[in-house]
């Protein structure tokens, strides 16, 4: 079985700056990391090439340079190859031009049985990524899965995560699983897995190596531009009313019918 995982390299949450002139996210010099459903992904395809012998895990991004560290720690993690799909072109890309980029880089790798997602990456938070993908290839999708219960042989059993509860999906395969946190725990690297992945070489394509004409990805390619993103200003402190309940009451009516809520 050939199975692809996408995976995201994001500014750790904590510490997303925004720059004051592009409105854009800071990302140089910023600490990144593997989007955390990206690393539940990643998990559930090593699960799987642990059940089915002959089963092989490539990772791919689309990203900058310094995203090669990401894939390192995915490979460390037990993945066999990594592919960065890297080119200035890229750049400025929304979730349609990063589906169309990832599509192509997919097509490039051939064949494949299924690939897996995360649901959603912390920095754009769309989750459009993993079903515009599997659009693209012309395939089946189910998102947020939980819970992976059976491969036959040309299709995949899974659970969907609802609401109020989950239902049983039978996809025919290849397909594009997208994976929530509740699917696995994440294993971790061990010393010598890391030592091994900085001996791994990582392939990286640009735009001309995956077939796509420039106006094909990146700012060129996406209908939705970020104009402006920027931090919200800080929730005023909230006010404790005292007294007794009929005097709250009352007071909490005259607070609300000057802010003409009421
Ligand atoms: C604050 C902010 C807001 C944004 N708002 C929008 C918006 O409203 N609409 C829009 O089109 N774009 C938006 N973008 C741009 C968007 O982040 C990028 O297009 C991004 O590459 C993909 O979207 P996402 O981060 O929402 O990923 P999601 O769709 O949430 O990602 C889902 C999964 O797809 C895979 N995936 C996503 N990106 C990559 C990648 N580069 N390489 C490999 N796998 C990947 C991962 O498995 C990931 O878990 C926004 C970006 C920022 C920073």
């Amino acid at each position: 079985m050939k199975i692809i995982v996408c995976a995201k390299q994001v500014p750790n949450t904590n510490e997303v700056k925004i720059d004051p002139v592009k409105g854009t996210l800071i990302r140089d010099g910023v600490p990144s990391i593997l989007n955390p459903d990206d690393a539940n992904a990643l998990e559930a395809a090593l699960q799987l090439k642990e059940r089915y012998p002959g089963t092989t895990v490539t990772v791919i991004s689309m990203g900058p340079p310094q995203a090669t560290y990401m894939l390192r720690e995915c490979l460390a993690m037990g993945a066999d190859e990594a592919v960065l799909l890297s080119s200035r072109a890229f750049g400025g890309a929304d979730t349609c031009a990063t589906s169309t980029t990832l599509a192509a880089g997919i097509r490039k790798l051939g064949k494949f049985d299924l690939i897996l997602a995360g649901r959603q990456a912390i920095d754009g938070d769309t989750a459009q990524v993993g079903p515009q993908t599997a659009q693209r290839l012309g395939v089946p999708s189910v998102t947020y899965v939980q819970k992976i219960r059976e491969i036959k042989k040309n299709s995949i059993v899974v659970e969907r995560n609802l609401e109020d509860g989950y239902e049983v999906i039978e996809v025919k395969m290849p397909c594009v699983l997208t994976a929530i946190k509740e699917l696995n725990e994440p294993r971790y690297m061990t010393i010598a897995q890391i030592e091994e992945a900085y001996k791994k070489e990582i392939t990286i394509w640009n735009e001309n190596d995956i077939n796509l004409a420039p106006s094909d990805c990146g700012l060129n390619a996406s209908p939705t531009q970020v104009f402006r993103s920027f931090t919200p200003p800080p929730k005023g402190k909230g006010e404790m009313l005292t007294g007794t309940v009929p005097e709250m009451a009352a007071a909490l009516i005259q607070k609300l019918r000057e802010k003409h809520a009421l």
